[in-house]
Formats: C-alpha cells, sequence, structure tokens
C-alpha cells in the first residue's frame, strides 16, 4: 500500500491545527482499578490496589496481593512507579509491597532512584523491618546481581491530615478515615487540572470524608455486603464485628447522594464474591446517580467526560475488533473507511496515552507519524512501530495488544485493517 506524500502532509497540517485545541483540552486523570478485592485470596479480586497516572506522574494507592501483576497488565513500567500511598497497615492493602519494591529493582529494567512511600504512623517502622527481613537478599542482589544501590532505597514518609505531595500539577491530599481500632487510616484525594478524584480507604461512614468528597469527580468507596460473609460460612458474630468497620451498600448509598460525584466506584469489595445484586439495590435504596462496581483493570479516564473501560469485556473472538481508545477523545478519532473488506480509522494519542487491548483478525498496518509508538502483545513482548515515509508495514493477524505513545510529541495513527483473511 501505498500513501500520497502530499495528501498526508496537508493533513498532518490540519492535524496541528486540531492538536493545539485538544492538548489544552487534553489533561486527564487516569485510573486503574489493579485490585478489588479484600483479604481473601481470590483470582478474580486481587489485592486492594489502585493505579492513579496524571501529569506524567504515576502513583499507586496502596499494594495489595499481585499489585506488581496488574500492574504489568496495565502496560505500566514498575520503575515509572513515583511513590505508592498507603491508607492504612493492614496487611492486605500492603503485602504486594515487598514484590513491588524488591522485583521492580531486580529485573530490569530495574528501578534506579528510591521508592517514596506515604502512610500512616508506623510506615518508617515496617518499611525499616522489611529491610531487615531481605537483608541476605538485598545485599546479594547489590554484589551478585550488579542492581543499582539506589534503587533499593526507600524513602518512608508519615502522613497527616493535609497535602502530603505537589508536583507537575498533581495534589495530593491526605485525610484521617474512620477504621478504629486501626489509627490512623487515611483517604486520599488527588487534584489535577480541575479533575478530581477521591479514595475511601477503609472506613466506616465518614463525615471526614464527606468534607473531602464533596462535588469530587469520581469517588471510588469500600464497601462491604454482609450477605455474601454469610454465604461464604463466616459465623454471624464475626460478620457483625466486620461490617461495624466497613460501609454498606445503602450507607455508601448516603455518602454518593451526598456528596454528589460525577461517578460513584465500588472498590475493595467484601466478601470478594459479592455480586451486583448483592450490592446494588441497597445503593439504589439511597443514590440515584452513575456507578460503576470497580472490576480488577478497569479504567476511569476522568476528563471533559469520565470514561470507564473494562477489559475483559471487550473484543470477543472472531470478530473484527473495534478499535475504541482508552484514553482518546471523539475528537482525536475518526473512522475514515468501513466496507467489507477493509476498515481504516484515524487518532491521535498524546504523549503517555494508550488505546485499550485490541485485536486484529487479520492482515493490519499501523501507518505512525509524528512520534513513537510501543505496541505490547499479551505475552509482554513489545516492538516499536515507526514513522515510515510513502510505505506501510504489514503485519500478520495480532493477537491481543494495545499501543502507547512513548515518545515526546503526539501519534497520529491510520490504522487500516483488513476484515477477512483470503
Ligand atoms: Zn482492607
Ligand atoms: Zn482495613
Amino acid at each position: 500500500m501505498r500513501l500520497r506524500r502530499g495528501a498526508l502532509t496537508s493533513s498532518l497540517l490540519a492535524l496541528a491545527v486540531a492538536l493545539h485545541g485538544s492538548v489544552l483540552r487534553g489533561q486527564s486523570i487516569r485510573v486503574t482499578l489493579l485490585g478489588t478485592g479484600g483479604p481473601l485470596a481470590s483470582l478474580e479480586r486481587f489485592g486492594p490496589s489502585t493505579l492513579i497516572e496524571a501529569g506524567g506522574r504515576t502513583f499507586l494507592i496502596d499494594a495489595g496481593r499481585g499489585a506488581l501483576q496488574r500492574l504489568v497488565q496495565a502496560g505500566v513500567p514498575w520503575q515509572d512507579v513515583d511513590g505508592v500511598l498507603l491508607t492504612h497497615l493492614h496487611s492486605d492493602h500492603v503485602v504486594g509491597l515487598p514484590d513491588l519494591w524488591l522485583t521492580g529493582w531486580l529485573v530490569r529494567p530495574g528501578r534506579n532512584r528510591p521508592l517514596t512511600v506515604w502512610g500512616p504512623r508506623g510506615t518508617a517502622s515496617m518499611l525499616a523491618h522489611l529491610r531487615e527481613a531481605f537483608a541476605f537478599d538485598i545485599q546479594l542482589r547489590q554484589s551478585d546481581d550488579g542492581a543499582a544501590p539506589a534503587g533499593v532505597l526507600v524513602s518512608p514518609v508519615e502522613v497527616s491530615d493535609g497535602v502530603v505531595y505537589e508536583g507537575g500539577g498533581v495534589r495530593i491530599t491526605a485525610f484521617s478515615v474512620d477504621h478504629a481500632p486501626v489509627e490512623p487510616a487515611f483517604g486520599y484525594r488527588i487534584d489535577y487540572g480541575g479533575r478530581s478524584v477521591v479514595l475511601s480507604g477503609d472506613t466506616r461512614v465518614s463525615e471526614n470524608l464527606i468534607r473531602h468528597a464533596m462535588g469530587v469527580d469520581v469517588l471510588i468507596h469500600e464497601v462491604i455486603s454482609a450477605e455474601s460473609f454469610i454465604r461464604a460460612g463466616v459465623p454471624e458474630e464475626r460478620v457483625r464485628d466486620v461490617v461495624a468497620r466497613h460501609v454498606t451498600p445503602e450507607q455508601a448509598g448516603r455518602v454518593f447522594a451526598r456528596t454528589r460525584p460525577r461517578l460513584a466506584v465500588y472498590s475493595h469489595i467484601a466478601h470478594s464474591t459479592a455480586t451486583d445484586e448483592d450490592l446494588l439495590p441497597g445503593t439504589r435504596r439511597e443514590y440515584s446517580g452513575r456507578l460503576a462496581i470497580g472490576a480488577d483493570r478497569m479504567t476511569i479516564t476522568i476528563g471533559d467526560s469520565i470514561e470507564v473501560k473494562e477489559p475483559g469485556r471487550q473484543a470477543p473472538a472472531g470478530r473484527v475488533a473495534q478499535i475504541d481508545p482508552v484514553a482518546v477523545s471523539p475528537d482525536r478519532f475518526k473512522l475514515l473507511l468501513d466496507n467489507p473488506q477493509v476498515r481504516v480509522v484515524e487518532y491521535v494519542l498524546l504523549p503517555g496515552e494508550r488505546d485499550q487491548w485490541h485485536t486484529h483478525p487479520a492482515k493490519v498496518s499501523y501507518v505512525v507519524s509524528g512520534g513513537t509508538l510501543r505496541i505490547t502483545t499479551e505475552d509482554g513482548q513489545s516492538f516499536l512501530a515507526e514513522e515510515k515515509r510513502g510505505s506501510a508495514t504489514w503485519m500478520d493477524a495480532l493477537g491481543r495488544h494495545f499501543a502507547e505513545n512513548v515518545g515526546k510529541t503526539p501519534v497520529r495513527i491510520v490504522l487500516v485493517e483488513v476484515k477477512k483473511q483470503e
């Protein structure tokens, strides 16, 4: 296939003009629910952990079981994580931290700068003891495996109510919640470019949370369903105790109704086997606004609109994949041609943006201009699709993958997809 150079140049000019507007409007916070469960070792809901990407910064709120695996699935390099914010020191919220810390240091390209960990009083002591527990490995990885000494350092920051981080236009505020006898326990609010998201951490109904979450764009709240514990055979007395430290669907519904977020989300869903039917009726008695029941790997992009995507429920096998980029606003996505043989779409990814996991059932060509695009496949392979003037590279059917702008300039992608293999 050949592209006429003149046509390409003039459309690039038009693109540059169009982009100017979308860059200004393009500020968004991206939230990925890495783990939406609790202490139970569930394969569907990993331990609590939430990825926040904004202003070129990357943070994890809590690091429960499997946080590192989910981070890899999200296509985010662990060495890019700027820090971890712990809500409290219950083990289900921190057991994934040693893995993220040590594996993220050892396995190339490993972290070569200290990892900042914010958390309640006790965080510094826990980290010092972890370092002691892993002293044998830490020594060997440096002397024997040549891991960078700076990458194993951890900088603990013990937080109290107030702003705990400011940089790149991102502000993170900690606020106390009520998870007694676990004290202190915090929720976090992230503000960036006029967008905001609040994470409750573990809490009972908290007036302090309600104050901090008033009118927020997205409120991610924990929830507990007594019925799901009873079904799982947990003795009633124990269920009463556990439920008393968390928030029921009715209570959460009231919190949502009072704070009026643009989107309410459940994460840290307990018991991990709770169904929509356990959670929805109670919530709906109190709250009629937009609600998403969190699932592992769900992404929420907070911009002018709020987009929710769940990877597991897209691109069923055998169908022509719909390219429906997660972070690409509709004004940067165009369907150029769609006939029984071929589909051609054009979209623009800004630096740091990516589209969602998708497949191409037959031959496909990515024509890339203006930057560097990395394509990552499900088995962890990645390769760069680079600008080629006047010709296009064709690939055979491509399994699940996503494309990501890893450069510093916007990338324009023209995707030519053959629908059927002859
Ligand atoms: Zn918890
Ligand atoms: Zn807890």
